[in-house]
């Protein structure tokens, strides 16, 4: 860096959920390097009104107007600019004085404030992979039109952003996403059927949100994860493979038509890819987090997913193949059965039902048309929201 150079303005939208705390930790390892230029939240506001105090933001958006009516109650005096409801977020998302912007939140939610951010040449630190699985058409060519980049913030595919670094594309046979298998790794089908929320949450390495951990439990996430790769790095779906890798270690790999593998190992914490995105095209010196200790952790072992039991990944596969709209009906099913399954409506074998269900309703669509993008995202809702009426009207005769 050269002296003189003014931080770099980051923008963290979903300031108050596990990836915007984390980034807000970055951020604040090098204040030097990067200042915090606004944030947005849901609906949190006596958090993000600390935050965006401590940081110096300069602005917040709150999407619910009512928090963000508190906010600026809160903040009123402190030279702290408050807005409110989606377009105050897309706002916050394309704030002039920032140069990058950090999108969280999960689900369509993310999708606004990247096209938002996109629009302006702001470069996008992705942790939303849902808005590149339902959107990745738009928002790449959203990316390439306005010459900014797309900076990935999962671990997986951070790790393999890193190993193409100075790579020619024709180089590349496939690349590889290792999941940690989750909690239920080892665990028989009669033993999955009565599995709970709280086991589910129980993830052996990551420290991650409801939604995430949950679909790490099914393999769902994998199979978004592979669709994000396909988007990110220009490759087929079926090109990028899944191998299961309790250790959590490697993250990723990128096989080389020469036979040659590339493999990004770090300790499982996101401010390890989170750094990676906001320095990037520079690598920061860092020891906040403890170092990998290969030697203590001694072996590392691979095995191939188990799409027996985890029909997940294979269901969001072919949601991939079909294309038009069906892998953005298979995660608005999914995130329903989640939060279904969260509450004890649905076991934890029904998620997977449910998610074929909502692909069986769905009606291709234009990929490049966000409103019927939304359209077959609420019918998959729908559908999911609908679905154990449905078993229970069948089983009863009543319905098909
Ligand atoms: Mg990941």
């Amino acid at each position: 860096m050269l002296v003189g150079d003014a931080p770099r303005g980051v923008v963290i939208i979903g300031a108050t959920g596990s990836i915007g705390r984390a980034a807000l930790q970055v951020v604040a390892l090098h204040p030097e390097r990067l200042r915090v230029a606004a944030l947005a939240a849901l609906s949190s506001w006596e958090e993000a009104c600390q935050v965006a105090r401590a940081s110096g933001a300069e602005a917040l958006a709150l999407a619910d107007p009512i928090a963000a009516r508190r906010a600026r109650a809160a903040l009123d005096g402190s030279g702290i600019a408050v807005l409110d409801g989606e377009d105050g977020v897309r706002a916050v998302a394309a704030w002039p004085t920032a140069s990058i912007t950090l999108v969280a939140p999960t689900g369509l939610a993310g999708l606004g404030p990247v096209l938002a951010a996109l629009e302006a040449g702001r470069d996008v630190a992705l942790a939303n992979k849902e808005t590149l699985v339902a959107a990745g058409r738009l928002v790449t060519s959203t990316a390439r039109r306005h010459g900014a980049r797309l900076l990935p913030v999962d671990s997986e595919h951070s790790g393999i952003f890193q190993c193409l670094r100075g790579r020619q594309a024709q180089a590349v046979r496939r690349l590889w996403l290792t999941a940690s298998g989750g909690p239920f790794l080892r665990w028989s089908a009669e033993r999955l059927a009565t599995a709970t929320p709280e086991e589910a949450l129980r993830h052996p390495t990551w420290r991650m949100g409801a939604r995430v951990t949950i679909d790490s439990a099914t393999l769902f996430n994998k199979g978004l994860e592979v669709i994000e790769a396909s988007w990110l790095f220009g490759v087929t779906p079926e090109s990028v493979q899944v191998l299961v890798h309790p250790q959590s270690v490697v993250h990723s790999l990128v096989e080389y038509v020469d036979g040659s593998f590339l493999a990004q190992c770090a300790p499982p914490d996101m401010r390890l890819p989170i750094a990676h995105a906001l320095s990037y095209p520079e690598v920061w010196p860092q020891d906040a987090w403890p170092r990998l200790d290969l030697s203590a952790i001694g072996r590392l072992d691979f095995e191939p997913p188990d799409v027996e039991r985890f029909p997940c990944l294979g269901l969001v596969r072919e949601a991939a193949r079909v294309g038009r709209g069906a892998p953005a009906a298979a995660n608005a099913a999914d995130e329903v059965a989640v939060a279904r399954f969260l509450r004890e409506e649905i076991a934890f074998l029904d998620i997977p039902r449910v998610v074929e269900a909502a692909l069986a309703a769905h009606t291709p669509v234009d990929e490049g048309d966000l409103d019927a993008l939304w359209a077959a995202d609420r019918q998959a809702r729908h559908v999911a929201g609908q679905w154990r009426a449905r078993v229970q009207s069948a089983a009863q005769g009543g319905g098909r």
